[in-house]
């Protein structure tokens, strides 16, 4: 099903390359070399933090300054990322009019950052706060993180627009991801490990419209020689932009 590294590099960018509507499901991976550990890796943050622990809504309803310790480190790693070559070669495949959208886990505007116009955010963002008492929002940018948790002038404990585990998808990002990845010909699925329910059942909802599948990862995931049509092993960083040259090249 699959050749070396190279024919599967050609054979992606022919796919992209003729297709009309492509699109994009991103996660953590993408993210791992502008310094911003994913769940797996041997980052340091997740080591402290369980994520199934720190990263649920109960244990932040529970006791919101402790998980608040966790979101503080990532707000820390977040604000100090800058987007890498894998996020700059997607921005790069949309001004080609080959990523009609970027459906993405991540809540670190490092697509944005690097230039994409149409980026989906399925778990939400954390620019924005919102307090569990009276609803009222803030940004980021108002906010001081000196006592933990920060509070709305209502007393309330904030918590960012992070999709918590326990918490249901933002409909609009759901919906529009639904339509995108049931009528794309290609999705291109980098730095996932494809088993956070519901992002993981988009590529299959493109398989089953008869899309192909194209994934990009370090290691074999739960697509990997199944929904997958193709998988081309490496770093973001790398593959992405060899494979946006072989689309140049094939156009
Ligand atoms: P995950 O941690 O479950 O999986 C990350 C995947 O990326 C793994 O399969 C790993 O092999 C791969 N990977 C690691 N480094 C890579 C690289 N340099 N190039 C290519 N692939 C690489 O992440 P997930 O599937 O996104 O699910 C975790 C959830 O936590 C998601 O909601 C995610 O967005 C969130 N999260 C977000 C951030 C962020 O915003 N940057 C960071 C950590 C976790
Ligand atoms: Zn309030």
């Amino acid at each position: 099903m699959t050749g070396s590294y190279k024919d599967d590099l050609l054979e992606a960018a022919r796919l992209i390359a003729r297709a009309d509507r492509v699109c994009a499901l991103t996660g953590a991976g993408i993210s791992v070399e502008s310094g911003i550990p994913d769940f797996r890796g041997a980052g340091g943050l997740w080591q402290r933090y369980d994520p199934a622990e720190y990263a649920a809504l109960d244990s932040f309803l529970v006791d919101p300054g402790k998980v608040w310790r966790m979101l503080k480190e990532m707000d820390d790693l977040v604000v100090g990322a800058s987007p890498n070559p894998g996020h700059k070669a997607m921005a790069e495949l949309e001004g080609l009019g080959k990523l009609e959208a970027i459906i993405t886990q991540n809540v670190d505007n490092l697509h944005q950052e690097a230039g994409s116009g149409d980026v989906i955010e399925f778990h939400g963002n954390g620019s924005t706060l919102t307090c569990l008492d009276c609803g009222r929002s803030y940004a980021r940018a108002e906010i001081d993180l000196t006592a933990l948790p920060p509070r709305c002038r209502c007393g309330g404990a904030l918590k960012p627009n992070i999709i918590f585990f326990g918490e249901t998808i933002p409909e609009e990002a759901l919906n529009r991801s639904i339509a995108l990845a049931g009528s794309c010909q290609v999705m291109v699925v980098v730095g996932t490990s494809a088993t956070v329910v519901p992002a993981s059942m988009m590529p299959l909802l493109t398989k089953r419209s008869g899309g192909a599948v194209i994934e990009i990862n370090l290691e074999p995931t739960e697509l990997t020689g199944r929904a997958a049509d193709l998988s081309l092993v490496g770093r973001a960083s790398m593959v992405l932009p060899e494979l946006v040259d072989a689309v140049r090249a094939s156009l």
